[in-house]
């Protein structure tokens, strides 16, 4: 079985999980497209820009 990566609509948090493990209520969307793995995101500008806290993968773009 594939697992399709998904988006969280707050965070942009890419799980296969139906909803964020961060935000636990918020559904997660497969409507989205790029990423950007942030490592260490006090020290990432992109990171900081969507303040981001946890490390992982993130959509660039979610369709809300
Ligand atoms: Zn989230």
């Amino acid at each position: 079985m594939k697992e399709v990566l998904r988006a969280c609509k707050k965070c942009k948090l890419l799980t296969v999980e139906r909803n964020c493990p961060i935000h636990g209520e918020e559904k997660t969307t497969e409507e989205w497209s790029g990423f950007v793995l942030i490592s260490e995101p006090t020290e990432s500008v992109i990171a900081q820009k969507a303040s981001i806290r946890m490390p992982g993968m993130y959509a660039i773009k979610v369709r809300m």
